[in-house]
């Protein structure tokens, strides 16, 4: 049996009926754009969140690059401040910061969990740090404690790049809900997923609320009045329908993903693979289940010819990358490693214990070593 990475198809299909019902519902409302659906899933993903706010965009770029845009136009950041992130992240969040014309400064990740290391990023504070991004990546909270106190005597904004953790908590309380804002993703392939593009912003300030919601509408807050040069990246109601089904399932689906992520931990046991390590079960909502090894190509070679597949999150870091030819010089170590020693394993609320039992016996018989 073929053990695919992620099936989307199957994902979407156990709420089949439910989701064609919400999408008929907005084709016969007439209504598609900034309507009853998208303020009812504001509402409820705020309130999932435990957050004030939800203001739905039109993807997570955009939501991480709306929120910094908002800081800019109420002052809190000025162009040229610098912004401390991990060099370790999807090109994204790099993206949100140099659009802005801020300054990305990133910083080596604890090889362990792949997150933000709180000395790491005290030591690249300089005169003109005024913002952190904590990636929560594949799922797992940044240290958030850590990282808000040093924000606090340092004067820094504290942003949760949480377009992968949707559902990690500590002590009860939500990704989205730790920073002074937070940039969702509902991509498809993420824990929450659209049926296509969609993003939110969350935060517990209501100016800075009150100017995204403005800045995704052309800047706009009543009809032809444009106080602020804004944009046009709004979620639209049938995505915001569909996601109003999806989240009544997210956290029976953050619960599937702990139980495969459990398998694999307690199943996969192989001195050539490193697994991830988990500070806190609560702590990781599981979007992806990320070992390293020294052999990494031949272990993905030998898992696909074992009908397993598996991807690479991700290839080249953002500082790496021919877009950010004036980070090259940059020397980041760890995140260089990494990102030639991290494979991700099939990962989905989907997937079945056969499966999983398949993935774990073929990294068993894994010929590499250490
Ligand atoms: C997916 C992702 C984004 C961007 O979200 P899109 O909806 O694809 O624009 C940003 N940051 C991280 C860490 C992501 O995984």
């Amino acid at each position: 049996m073929d053990v695919p990475f992620l099936s989307l198809k199957e994902v979407n299909a156990r709420h089949a009926d439910e989701l064609k019902a919400a999408a008929a519902r907005v084709i016969d409302s007439g209504w598609y754009i900034l309507g009853e659906e998208l303020a009812a899933f504001e509402r409820e993903f705020a309130a999932w969140c435990g957050v004030r706010h939800a203001i739905g965009v039109g993807n997570g770029l955009d939501a991480l690059a709306l929120l910094l845009r908002g800081y800019l136009e109420l002052g809190r950041l000025a162009e040229g401040d610098e912004v401390i992130l991990p060099g370790n992240t999807f090109i994204a969040s790099f993206l949100a910061v140099t659009g802005n014309r801020l300054k990305a400064v990133p910083v080596e990740p604890d090889p362990g969990t792949f997150n933000l290391d709180p000395a790491a990023v005290a030591a690249a504070i300089g005169p003109r740090t005024r913002a952190v991004m904590a990636v929560h990546l594949y799922g797992q909270l940044a240290d958030m404690a850590a990282l808000r106190a040093l924000a606090g005597q340092r004067g820094l904004l504290l942003i949760e790049d949480a377009a992968q953790a949707h559902g990690a908590a500590w002590d009860g309380r939500r990704a989205g809900a730790f920073g002074d804002a937070a940039g969702f993703s509902f991509f498809p392939a993420k824990n929450l997923g659209a049926l296509g593009d969609a993003g939110a912003v969350t935060t517990d300030d209501d100016a800075l609320a009150h100017c995204i919601r403005a800045l995704r509408n052309y800047g706009s807050q009543s009809k032809y009045a444009h106080p602020l040069r804004g944009t046009n990246s709004r979620l639209d109601e049938l995505q915001a329908a569909l996601l109003r089904v999806k989240l009544r399932y997210l956290d029976e689906d953050v619960r599937l993903r702990r139980q495969v992520a459990q398998r694999y931990l307690h199943g996969i046991d192989h001195p050539g693979i490193t697994l991830p390590r988990v500070v806190r079960e609560e702590a990781h909502a599981w979007h992806l289940f990320v070992v390293r090894s020294r052999q990494r190509d031949a272990l993905q070679r030998h898992l696909q010819a074992h009908g397993i597949q598996t991807q690479v999150h991700y290839p080249l870091p953002p500082h790496r990358q021919p877009a950010y030819a004036d980070l090259h010089e940059t020397h980041l170590p760890v995140t260089e490693r990494l990102h030639e020693e991290v494979l991700s394993l099939p990962m989905s609320p989907t997937l079945s214990d056969v499966a999983v039992e398949q993935v774990v016996a073929a990294c068993r018989r894994f010929g590499g070593r250490p």
